[in-house]
């Protein structure tokens, strides 16, 4: 049905332009754009279609026992949010709490991470929120690199299905895992990097702004730079040439 409404709307431009009508081409074009985005190739609503595919996923990681901590975890964190985000957030592992609630990013950090994104008008609701691990490492040991190895394919399938426009590493672990080489975080913060071809933004993790208030300044401002790319990337044209340093 949107394919039909595509097609209907492109009619109509080429009726409107024979009838010489003035047609703002750059702010149609950003529609056509975000109505073809939105379509899969069989004309579906493509979050719908993303949404299948990741509860397929979902239940693949759910029984999931590639490495050690599957055996220990309680339940396994697959991920929440829009199927079809433009943006991706990407931490580490999942906590206790993650593990006693199957959802990312809950508890005080998750509530911050929240609370930042809608001073900026992002709502949770509309990204997507995962860590590179899916299960809780006993005891909040940091994960080795053979669990790493072993979930990674994972999160690259989540992002092959939900396809984003941009992701962003909340913390130094996951910025690590992604780039494959250790980095500073705060010398890395609020700068563009890529991974898998897409830009990939380094924020502050939240829970270091509950470990020292001092940081909460830098999380902000991190928050605010995402958001302010992730609003201009949704708006088509005008979307900020990210350059990313690597
Ligand atoms: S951490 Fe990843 S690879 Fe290991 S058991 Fe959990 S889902 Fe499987």
């Amino acid at each position: 049905m949107q394919r039909d409404a595509l097609r209907d709307a492109r009619a109509y431009l080429r009726w409107l332009g024979r009838m010489g009508m003035v047609i703002p081409r750059a702010e149609v074009q950003a529609k056509l754009d975000e109505m073809q985005e939105n379509t899969d190739n069989h004309g579906q609503p493509r979050t719908k279609e993303a949404g299948r595919q990741l509860s397929r996923l979902a239940q693949v990681v759910a029984a999931c026992r590639k490495c050690e901590i599957g055996h220990t975890r309680k339940n396994s964190v697959f991920g929440v949010g829009n199927p079809a985000a433009a943006l991706v957030f990407v931490g580490e592992a999942p906590g206790a709490r993650e593990d006693e609630t199957g959802k990312p990013f809950v508890g005080p950090a998750g509530n911050l991470l929240t609370q930042e994104l809608a001073r900026h008008g992002v709502t949770r609701d509309e990204v997507f929120i995962c860590n590179v691990l899916k299960c809780h490492p006993p005891n909040d040991r940091d994960p080795v690199a053979d669990e790493i190895i072993a979930c990674e394919s994972y999160l690259l399938q989540q992002l092959d299905i939900i396809q984003p426009k941009m992701l962003c590493a909340l913390g130094r672990f996951a910025a690590a895992t992604l780039l494959k080489c250790p980095i500073f975080i705060m010398k890395l913060r609020g700068s563009w990097q890529s991974y898998g071809g897409r830009p990939l933004f380094m924020c502050l993790h939240p829970a270091a702004v509950l470990h020292s208030p001092a940081n909460r300044s830098l999380f902000s401002s991190d928050i605010e730079a995402l958001a302010r790319a992730y609003h201009a990337a949704k708006g088509g044209p005008g979307a900020p040439d990210i350059r990313t340093n690597r």
